[in-house]
């Protein structure tokens, strides 16, 4: 499986394309929060323009996410395609950031890493709070930022014995 594209290879009437399959283990995330569960299917291509590459292409594999809600794992499809530009770092201009920018890259590297490329559309494409499915959605709509453990909260026992309490007296 290929692993690297040489962009000195790249050529302006041929652009370089490349299927292939980036495995789970080489792919550096975030340890414990994100955890590859599938092999990684990368489609990319690479073109050479006036100034620097374009890059674009598509991802499809499943990583394994920490709920921050209810912190159970649950695992999240990923299917994206992308588009960005790779540019020289003679290219940036004294710190000018020109519209359109986030999706320019700088660099000055010949070789193009998969597993990079891989890597770093799967980190764009997580959600900030992960949530595990709708039950809680739902949950963080109607409780807000409430954290789940105040259900079992003892301030509902004391309650509860009170009501328990008054309940006794009525008899
Ligand atoms: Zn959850």
């Amino acid at each position: 499986m290929k692993r690297r594209i040489n962009l000195s290879e790249v050529t302006v009437k041929e652009p370089i394309k490349v299927d292939t399959e980036i495995q789970p283990s080489i792919l550096e995330l975030p340890e414990g929060e994100v955890i590859p569960a599938s092999p990684f299917k990368l489609h990319v291509e690479v073109r050479k323009k006036s100034v620097g590459y374009e890059v674009s292409g598509r991802i499809e594999g499943e990583v394994e996410l920490r709920c921050s809600r209810c912190l159970k794992r649950f695992s999240e499809r990923i299917n994206k395609d992308f588009c960005y530009e790779i540019m020289p770092t003679s290219e940036l201009t004294g710190g000018e950031i020109k519209k359109g920018d986030l999706d320019v890259k700088f660099s000055d590297e010949s070789i193009l890493d998969l597993a990079e490329v891989v890597q770093e559309q799967i980190l764009l494409n997580l959600p900030v709070k992960p949530i595990c499915g709708e039950e809680c959605r739902e949950v963080s709509f109607s409780v807000g930022e409430a954290p789940v453990e105040s259900s079992g909260d003892d301030r509902w026992s004391k309650l509860k014995e009170l009501r328990d309490k008054l309940r006794e007296k009525e008899k």
